[in-house]
């Protein structure tokens, strides 16, 4: 639990000596937030399927002086959520943090010709893989660190309808109210639960939809008050304040991390 009268603002390494799991971290928005975890004191886990990229990242952290561990899983499977969990407490003795944020994109198509293959994949990741994660996490942080804190990747696509990405957006919209309901459940026992809501931002993800539409960048930095995209240390960032003590009185809340988008 935090000590309010000591630690109302940490002005330092604001996740140190936190212990934190990270999902997706094999690239994009995860790889860039294992990264500055580490750097802002946390010992970090990192968790993806790819082992090769997940490697590259952890040995760049350790390299850089940071304390940092990898395993491989597929978190749309309650096993390998677990799994990913319980190395977590093996490696590092505790859990404090969870970040997460592994994700899928689906192929831009309308409702009816989406197959229903990719509805029930897109599902099993963005949507059950939170709530198998979160089921694991909340477990793991009471028996060991005694509180905790959870941000979840939603995303802008959440907030209202989106044509072409429908169930993603739908899956992105579930994480909302999962975040918000364990939020309720969780915060007499002092794990705060939140969620960022990305905008556009540089990943290999985003290429999926450049295929499709070239100018889907420019189109919505165009509608985007700061006039870009971001990278994803920004979105990095906000996961990381909102999991650190500084956020000590937020919990239940859906952050936009977007350039204005959604203004
Ligand atoms: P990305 O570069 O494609 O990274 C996705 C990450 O998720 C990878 O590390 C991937 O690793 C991991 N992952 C996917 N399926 C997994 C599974 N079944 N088990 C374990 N790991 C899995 O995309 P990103 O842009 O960084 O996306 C991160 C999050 O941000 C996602 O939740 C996404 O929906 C959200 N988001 C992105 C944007 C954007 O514009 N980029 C906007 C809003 C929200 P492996 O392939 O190695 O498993």
């Amino acid at each position: 639990m935090v000590n309010i009268s000591e630690a109302a603002y940490i002005s330092g390494n604001i996740l140190s000596g936190k212990v934190a799991m990270v999902t997706g971290a094999s690239r994009g928005i995860g790889a860039a937030a294992a990264r500055l975890f580490a750097e802002q004191g946390a010992s970090v886990m990192l968790v993806a399927r790819t082992e090769s990229e997940l490697r590259k990242v952890t040995e760049d952290i350790t390299t850089a002086g940071g304390n940092a561990d990898y395993v491989a899983a597929d978190l749309s499977s309650a096993n390998g959520i677990e799994q990913a969990v319980q190395a977590t407490i093996e490696r590092f003795g505790r859990l404090d943090a969870a970040f997460n944020n592994a994700g899928i994109a689906v192929h831009m198509s309308s409702l009816l010709d989406e197959t229903e293959e990719a509805f029930d994949q897109v599902q099993a990741v963005n949507y059950k893989g939170i709530w198998l994660a979160m089921k694991a996490q909340i477990k793991a942080m009471l028996e060991t660190a005694g509180s905790g804190a959870i941000v979840n990747t939603s995303s802008v696509g959440s907030l209202k309808g989106n044509a072409g990405l429908g169930s993603y957006a739908a899956s992105k919209r579930g994480v909302n109210s999962l975040t918000q309901t364990a939020a309720i459940e969780y915060g007499p026992a002092g794990i705060r639960i939140n969620a960022i809501a990305p905008g556009t931002t540089l990943t290999e993800m985003i290429q999926q939809w450049v295929a499709v539409d070239p100018d889907i960048i420019e189109k919505i930095s165009a509608m985007t008050p700061l006039r870009r995209a971001a990278e994803p240390m920004e979105i990095a960032q906000a996961a990381a304040w909102l999991l650190s003590d500084n956020a000590s009185f937020i919990t239940g809340v859906i952050l936009p991390v977007d350039g204005g988008l959604t203004a």
